[in-house]
């Protein structure tokens, strides 16, 4: 049982253990919008479980922030419920979501059977820019935004107007390097500045401590760097392993996010 804190009026996270994941809720009035799903169906029943100490309300709309195994595979034990994502995200989930399990499995062998279970169910409300979505029919709504490609190619954003917070996904990620396995980094520091942008209040991280603005704004400063000293290597003006050794991440952390970035400057991510 995790606990539950309120960062807006009737919006809630709950920050689980397993890879410090946060869940989001917003609270209508006859039905609640959840915000990621977790990992498997096992996680996903907890989220349901947990839900019950806040609320008797059902969960009428899920949001996937993007197509990573962690924020969607456990969408299916929340049907009937209407899924929203990014048009993008279903295609990652449709032709990534097979490896994205074997993966995990290769990588984590104690969740192979948990990881079986997992029905892949992507979202069926997709947008390309802009999207409202009302939790109660004429009652409380959120904003969907898609800001450019970052952590991935479909990375959203949900914004609670009312209650002045943002859930941002793994566009940024608190108390960890941020994971930059399928992202973009030359793209991600403009779309994080476009993030930032729109920030009034807290700010949600798909993973660690819940931040506000400056957080984002550091940011959106770290992944400048990792962008600028790929350039530096990409152009013979340092080795990479002084760039390793100059990003804001910890060295043995560092030669993912500058390899990713050197790559897509040479345009292999398109
Ligand atoms: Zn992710």
């Amino acid at each position: 049982m995790t606990a539950w804190t309120e960062v807006g009026d009737r919006v809630f996270v709950t920050r689980y253990p397993f890879y410090d994941q946060n869940i989001g809720v917003v609270l209508g009035d006859t039905s609640v919008l959840l915000v990621d799903t977790r990992l498997s169906h096992r996680q996903a029943e907890e989220i349901k479980a947990d839900l019950r100490a806040l609320t008797r309300l059902p969960v009428g709309v899920v949001v996937n922030t993007h197509g990573h195994s962690d924020h969607c595979f456990g969408n299916h034990p929340f049907r009937p419920a209407t899924i929203w994502g990014h048009e993008r995200c279903v295609t990652m989930i449709e032709s990534t979501g097979e490896r994205q399990r074997q993966g995990t499995i290769a990588a984590i062998p104690d969740l192979a059977n948990e990881l079986y279970e997992v029905v892949l169910d992507p979202p069926d409300r997709v947008f390309a820019e802009t999207a409202t979505v009302e939790i109660d029919p004429g009652g409380r709504s959120v904003e969907l935004r898609y800001l450019g490609r970052g952590h991935t190619d479909n990375d959203i954003v949900v914004l609670v107007p009312d209650a002045d917070v943002m859930f941002a996904g793994d566009l940024v990620e608190a108390d960890a390097t941020p994971f930059f396995g399928d992202g973009f980094p030359i793209d991600w520091p403009e779309t994080v500045e476009r993030l930032v942008e729109l920030v009034t209040g807290a700010v949600v991280p798909g993973h660690g401590s819940v931040g506000d603005r400056a957080f984002a704004v550091r940011q959106m400063a770290e992944f400048r760097e990792v962008a600028e000293l790929a350039r530096l290597v990409d152009a013979g003006v340092i080795g990479i392993d002084a760039a390793v050794l100059r990003t804001p991440y910890p060295a043995d952390a560092a030669m993912a996010p500058l390899t990713r970035a050197m790559a897509q400057l040479r345009g292999e991510l398109d």
